[in-house]
């Protein structure tokens, strides 16, 4: 395989709020590409439920990731495929926690490749403390009183207790 241009890889996702599952998974992918692009969609279907909007999931990540010069934060909408092509992505990232992520997983990743076959898929694992964690259950838990301190980024620590003190 020539390596005449850098490897990049393209992370999506909804990040409401990033956890440090997230972070576990883009640190890993740095071990694969040169430069990762976390893409947070902009989807209807998720806004509706959502905690932090678009902007404040990408402030969140920004910080978390300042003076990282591998990794790029942004939002995107529409097709992921069409994203990778426009970044010139080589493959997508996506983490799998637990065998119940395998069958959506897999069915994005054959869609994704029937749409546009030019990007592969590569799917990685956390280290195990992270295996449970997902955003969804983060929000439950912060909204209950429960301590999160564990589960996310200083920053997100930082604006979950702002947002529940309120
Ligand atoms: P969540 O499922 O936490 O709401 P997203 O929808 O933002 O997260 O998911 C983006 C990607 O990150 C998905 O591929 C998802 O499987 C993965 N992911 C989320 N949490 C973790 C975690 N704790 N460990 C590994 N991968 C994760």
């Amino acid at each position: 395989m020539t390596r005449d241009r850098p490897v990049v890889a393209v992370y999506p996702g909804s990040f409401d709020p990033i956890t440090k599952g997230h972070e576990d998974v883009v640190r890993r992918s740095l071990r694969l590409a040169d430069r990762v692009v976390i893409a947070v969609a902009h989807t209807a279907t998720q806004e509706k439920g959502s905690l932090f909007s678009v902007e404040q999931r990408l402030a969140l990540l920004e910080e978390v990731f300042q003076g990282e010069e591998r990794i790029e934060c942004r939002s995107f909408r529409g097709l992921l495929v069409d994203l990778a092509r426009e970044v010139e992505a080589r493959f997508v990232i996506r983490g799998l926690r637990a065998v119940s992520d395998f069958e959506y997983e897999f069915q994005m990743a054959q869609m994704n490749r029937e749409l546009w076959s030019g990007v592969e898929t590569v799917f990685l694992t956390p280290d195990q403390k992270y295996s449970f964690l997902s955003a969804s259950l983060v929000r439950e838990v912060a909204r209950l009183g429960g301590d999160i301190s564990r589960f996310v980024p200083e920053p997100v620590l930082r604006e979950m207790e702002a947002l529940f003190r309120e």
